[in-house]
């Protein structure tokens, strides 16, 4: 064994970029290595971290400590998977240690807990009448040996003097997950009941439970009332045993996921045709990427599930990434039948106790295939096969906080590492996937036909500055778009009026003095909330109880301007009191609420489904026949360079949810702006037109996929600090353009310059964008700026990176 195998790189979970060098003892030598995870000291703490790798050389002039301890548990990661975190990390430029707790469900994020004890010194204090009470407090708790004496950090002081006279002792810290594996208690017969005597009812219990074998205590219970006299009397004479046995969560729905599935599908030609493609590329074992671009209604599912099907008949797994958390249980409902294999659900609408033993079960290789939003990109499968993406274009694939990573893209990288083969699949594939076809990057499959050659839905685009209801009423809805809804309601079919902003009103004016009302902690308006009555900030949730006069003149004629779905779904029950009017928004969905309500407009239960961006993802509802979209223009006002195709994304997505069953759909589309290009070959379904003219001007603009991005933002309470952080930022990247003439020529450096967003949560922010054509070396550039980021850090100031940003504001 070399000598530096005595020692080990760990990764901290705590949000530093630096690693630590620890040295093995002995005695874990066998146990210590990559992916495991250990406890090690820090200054006076003890933390938890992973280690990563036997360093290549030691830190010279520097004291290294042995590690504290080395976890032999389910919290280990794979070879593989560690690989693809610290590609990740190194990718994103983001702590390994974050990445790490991004791959490990919540409830395992453990705590470390310092526990001490009594010595014989302080057994003595306790009977000292001279020693205080708050020490007296405290010793005489650890008298009764409580594990992990909760400290209050007022209490802190006390401890280090308690320590410094040494009545107490610090032992070996312990760990504290906050969720623990579920045990159940089960029943099993030990004996016949030899000259005993039993009741009939006590005779019949027992003989249940030797015919079973075995009873799981709850079930015994919800037979048996009064159970617990029934087994006390069954223990007393040594007739059965009770013991425990580790279970795992159920996941519960809230609801059943009962609407028909079909049970046989006949694939159209379109499918097979790409499943033709897929299956070889299975068999090869060799990582390929590939589109699958399929209008809406035109079965994609059905291939997903096949290749799915295909991959594990293989021996090997599957991931399906879905983006939204409500369509996890339609695709489970679609698979749930039709898979022989166990599936796992990795996302945050579970119970942590949920996560944490789906989680386990994926690991310990019971999951075959594992369904998931964003964060299962790092689930702990093994034996990669497939990963899928769908909707591969959906931004929410983007993580924006805390660590920063698009699953959409790392499905790829941990497909090129684990030999697999990668399906993403859209009916609005993004840019850059199409562009990566045209580059011959990505194998191209298309279903350019709905099943039963059902015809796309028509769409009208009503120019509202036309309307005739804008003047003569006042209304959002026109007088098209109401018609239409008249006309759907008779018919007894289903809508869906889709607009992507929530509350009731979006701005509130006073109109004697210009008052309006802001968010004191963000650079942005308050939004009413009628059922709250209150105004709330969408942004960091600032809510303030709506007043009844004017704050500043009291004046008491507020005007509230501008509509949110609240009152949409207001207008609308006054409108058409006949019509089930539901609404989904974040403010109506919880964690599985979303699907009961999108299961309520299967059932019928609704028949006009209000709501925002939640209602255009994915969801297949056989019965809605109309589609509107009250305002078009909100997504195309926000100043970003990929507005157009946001919005051009999501006007194909909420039209393609209409007609998606027997009946032709309709969708109508409501805008200022009725000529823009967006709007127009959404109307034709004409996703090459679009993308056609978009690419150019994405050519023409410098921006991906011709040029790559990295973003720069920082934040701070104290503007001051800030904008001397944009100059000392600033200062450093023109230092390092400079030293290399690469750099000079090849990088670009737009800002500092305040966000869109200039005061957020009560920071303001500032960013600065590095552009470069060369990847890898912007990537390199970025990383020497970053290697210096200590020399010009400011205290009060955070900055974020994000590599390929999506959301710039
Ligand atoms: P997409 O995801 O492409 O929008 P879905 O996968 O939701 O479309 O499929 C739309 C509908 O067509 C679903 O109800 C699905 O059960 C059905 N379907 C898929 N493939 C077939 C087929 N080959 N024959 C008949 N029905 C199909
Ligand atoms: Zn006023
Ligand atoms: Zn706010």
């Amino acid at each position: 064994m070399s000598d530096l195998e005595k020692y080990v790189e760990v990764a901290l979970l705590l949000p530093i970029s630096q690693t630590f060098i620890y040295s093995v003892p002995d005695h874990w030598r066998e146990i210590a290595y990559p992916g495991r995870r250990v406890l090690v000291p820090l200054g006076k703490r003890s933390v938890t971290g992973y280690i990563i790798k036997f360093p290549s050389t030691l830190p010279k002039e520097i004291e290294i400590f042995p590690l504290r301890r080395v976890f032999e548990d389910d919290t280990a990661i794979s070879e593989n998977l560690l690989h693809f975190i610290l590609w990740t990390a190194h990718y994103y430029f983001q702590p390994i240690g974050e990445v790490i707790k991004c791959a490990l469900p919540p409830g395992m994020h453990p705590r470390v807990k310092e526990s001490y004890c009594l010595s014989t010194k302080g057994r003595e204090a306790l009977e000292d009448a001279s020693v205080p009470e708050a020490e007296k407090k405290i010793l005489s708790s650890l008298l009764e040996k409580r594990p992990g004496l909760k400290v209050k950090k007022s209490d802190r002081k006390i401890l280090q003097k308690m320590l410094a006279h040494g009545w107490i002792e610090k032992k070996e810290p312990f760990l504290e997950q906050r969720v623990k594996e579920k045990k159940v208690a089960f029943l099993r017969c030990l004996a016949k009941p030899e000259n005993i005597r039993l009741t009939p009812r006590q005779a019949e219990a027992l003989k249940f439970i030797a015919t079973a074998g075995e009873v799981a205590l709850p079930d015994f219970r919800a037979k048996y009332p009064h159970s617990s006299f029934l087994i006390k009397k069954f223990k007393e004479h040594n007739l059965i045993e009770i013991y425990f046995q580790e279970t795992f969560r159920q996941i519960s729905w809230g609801e059943d996921l009962a609407w028909p599935m079909p049970t046989s599908i006949r694939l159209t030609s379109a499918q097979e045709k790409a499943l033709a493609e897929i299956w070889p590329a299975l068999a090869s074992k060799k990582f390929r990427p590939f589109l699958l671009h399929g209008v809406t209604g035109s079965g994609k599912t059905e291939v997903y599930l096949r290749a799915i099907a295909e991959t594990i008949a293989q021996g090997r797994s599957a991931l399906l990434l879905v983006p939204e958390i409500s369509l996890t249980s339609q695709v489970m409902a679609y698979f749930k039948d039709r898979c022989p294999y166990s599936l796992a659900i990795l996302h945050s609408g579970l119970t942590p106790g949920e996560r944490f033993d789906e989680w386990r079960r994926i690991k310990r290789g019971m999951a075959k295939l594992v369904i998931g939003a964003r964060s299962a990109i790092f689930a702990p499968l093994d034996n990669l096969g497939l990963i899928i993406v769908d909707e591969e274009h959906d931004s929410s694939y983007k993580q924006e906080e805390k660590v920063l990573y698009h699953a959409r893209d790392l499905a790829l990288v941990r497909g090129k590492m684990e030999n697999a083969v990668v399906v993403l699949g859209s009916a609005t594939p993004s840019l850059e996937s199409y562009y990566n076809v045209l580059q011959k990057k990505f194998s191209y499959l298309s279903l350019p036909e709905r099943i039963d050659a059902r015809p796309l839905p028509e769409i009208q685009i009503v120019d509202i500055r036309q309307d005739k209801n804008k003047e003569q009423r006042k209304s959002i809805i026109s007088s098209t778009l109401a018609e239409n809804l008249q006309q759907t309601i008779m018919r007894k079919e289903q809508a869906l009026l889709f607009l992507n902003r929530r509350g009731f009103a979006t701005f509130a004016l006073c109109p004697d003095c210009g008052y309006s009302f802001k968010c004191p902690n963000c650079s942005v308006s308050l939004i009413y909330h009628l059922s709250e009555k209150s105004f709330r900030c969408h942004y960091c949730d600032y809510s303030l109880v709506a007043p009844s006069s004017c704050p500043r003149c009291s004046s008491p004629r507020l005007l509230l301007l501008g509509t949110g779905t609240q009152r949409l779904e207001e207008e609308i029950k006054k409108e058409f009191p006949s019509a089930l009017v539901g609404r989904l928004d974040r403010d109506t969905a919880g964690r599985q609420k979303s699907s009961q309500i999108m299961n309520q407009v299967r059932r019928g239960e609704i028949n006009l489904l209000v709501g925002t961006q939640m209602i255009t993802k994915g969801h297949d509802l056989p019965k809605v026949t109309l589609v509107g979209v009250l305002a078009a223009d909100l997504s195309l006002n926000v100043p970003d360079f990929r507005a157009s195709e946001r919005t051009f994304q999501l006007l194909t997505q909420v039209a393609g949810r209409a007609g998606r069953g027997d009946l032709p759909g309709k969708v109508i589309i409501q805008t200022y702006n009725p000529d823009h290009y967006s709007l127009a070959f959404a109307q034709n379904h004409d996703f090459i037109g679009f993308y056609k003219q978009e690419i150019s001007f994405r050519k023409e603009m410098g921006y991906p996929p011709f040029k790559r991005l990295i973003h720069l933002r920082w934040e701070g309470n104290s503007l001051e600090k800030v904008q001397k952080f944009a100059q000392n930022l600033h200062t450093l990247i023109i230092a390092v353009r400079k030293v290399n003439p690469k750099y000079a020529e090849q990088i670009e450096v737009l800002g500092p310059a305040p966000a869109p967003l200039s005061y957020l949560r009560g920071k303001h922010r500032y960013h600065i964008l590095l552009k470069g054509q060369n990847w890898s070396r912007l990537h390199n550039f970025c990383q020497e700026v970053l290697e210096q980021r200590e020399k010009i850090a400011i205290p009060g100031v955070r900055l974020i990176v994000d590599v390929d940003p999506i959301n710039m504001l």
